[in-house]
């Protein structure tokens, strides 16, 4: 099991997103894996359509900061009513571009089992 970045729900397999966290680029120049879950990469997905600025310090994924940021509507579940807590993460463009990138990813590989 694996904790998702964003929301910190435990699942089998997560969602890799490689983004540029420059905090370590030296040692990994072409990115480093942070992994979220489907609904949090669907969130980012719509958040990317949307980019609804936000204040906030840094980016909750690659941790960059000053740089635009932009709202992320997640569901953080709770153990009582009602289940669920809406929260807001901050991402960077450059994290959303990595959340694409897997969306389509996925989506070829889905094709390619289709096919098979
Ligand atoms: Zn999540
Ligand atoms: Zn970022």
């Amino acid at each position: 099991m694996a904790d998702c970045e964003l929301c910190g729900v435990a699942r089998p397999t997560l969602c890799p997103v490689k983004v540029k966290d420059l905090s370590v680029i030296a040692a990994y120049p072409g990115g480093t894996w942070r992994g979220i879950n489907e609904e949090c990469l669907n969130r980012c997905h719509e958040a990317n359509i949307d980019r609804t600025p936000i204040k906030a310090k840094k980016c909750d994924l690659c941790g960059t900061r000053n740089v635009p940021l932009f709202q992320v509507k997640i569901q953080i579940p709770i153990f009582q009513e009602p289940y669920q807590r809406d929260a807001n993460k901050a991402m960077c463009e450059s994290c959303f571009e990595a959340c694409e990138d897997t969306i389509k990813r996925r989506e070829a590989e889905k094709q390619e089992s289709h096919h098979l």
